[in-house]
């Protein structure tokens, strides 16, 4: 049947470039949590990884890890990528999720709280841990940076300064520096963002939830967490133009579903990051969407 037949057809093109009908290119990148996923991300013909959720390492650990500890992991769950770039992001936890060598205290509205990269500015050595040891792989990988939950531009300066410190010890040039775009004060703050940034990765998960005012996790906000209403595409059209010469990727789950990608395309994603299994078929969706008809048909 056709399914059967567009499956394999897409499994046997996966190595291929995705390119829309209209000769536009996508980037299309892995989302990963584990060597595992590493090993999928590279049989399914993926760009890269473009977002290494790295909270399972620090949630599994019975007691702080050391920067060797922490790169022994990251190289090993890195090897099966080789030589693709690699978006690693930097500890995204907060009061929901209690790491107990840190015994975090209670919130009562964690997801508006300390989480991501406020957390990791009142907790230094949890910081430093991390960026010694992503330095260190990115002898072996081309890593770069990620950092969650941005709210102000300066807090990338921020930790621009400790990666340009850590990299001097190790004698090293300082991995690209990029930032989620996941808060609306991000998303409205686009361009200051991109004068810090290197690059920028938007989570329409947490996005919407935050623009929405609705948890993402809540099966009684279906009608509140729409990721795909036009006040998130028009949002994400905003950033990528806002963003200039930053690349942008898209990181959530908008662009894992084939009725939305064409959208996500025709407001000016060129790249998108996605759970390995979906590679192959959503670089198939994409060599069938024609930009110019998209637009087109938006203007009438
Ligand atoms: C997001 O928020 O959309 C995202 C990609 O990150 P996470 O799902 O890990 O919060
Ligand atoms: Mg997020």
């Amino acid at each position: 049947n056709s399914h059967r037949r567009r499956l394999s057809l897409a499994w046997k093109s996966r190595f291929e470039n995705a390119q829309t009908i209209d000769g536009k290119a996508i980037t299309v990148m892995a989302n990963v949590g584990s060597r595992d996923d590493v090993v999928h991300t590279a049989e399914s013909g993926a760009d890269g990884i473009g977002l290494f959720r790295t909270e399972g390492f620090f949630l599994a650990a019975k007691a702080l890890p050391t920067a060797e500890e922490y790169s022994r992991f990251l190289s090993d769950s890195l090897e099966p990528i080789g030589d693709k770039p690699i978006n690693l992001r930097l500890l995204d936890i907060g009061g929901d999720k209690n790491i107990p060598y840190l015994s975090l205290p209670f919130e009562l509205n964690p997801f508006l709280g300390r989480r991501g990269v406020r957390l990791l500015f009142d907790y230094p050595e949890l910081l430093s841990v991390q960026l010694e040891a992503m330095v260190s792989v990115s002898r072996d990988f081309r890593v770069r940076i990620l950092i969650p939950m941005v709210t102000f531009a300066e807090e990338i300066a921020r930790i621009r300064k400790m990666l340009n410190k850590i990299s001097k010890k190790h004698h090293q040039e300082p991995p690209p520096l990029g930032a989620m775009v996941e808060t609306p004060a991000a998303a409205l703050d686009t361009k200051s963002l991109s004068r810090q940034a290197d690059f920028l990765c938007i989570g329409t998960n947490d996005l919407t939830q935050y623009v929405m005012a609705s948890d993402r996790e809540s099966a009684l906000m279906g009608n509140y967490f729409k990721d795909d209403h036009p006040i998130m595409l028009n949002l994400i059209r905003a950033i990528a133009r806002n963003a200039g010469k930053v690349p942008v990727t898209l990181c959530g789950e908008l662009a894992v579903r084939h009725e939305s990608l064409g959208a996500v395309l025709a407001n000016g994603i060129t790249s998108i990051s996605i759970a390995p299994p979906s590679i192959p078929e959503i670089k198939n969706s994409i060599r069938n969407i024609n930009l110019l008809l998209k637009t087109r048909k938006k203007r009438t």
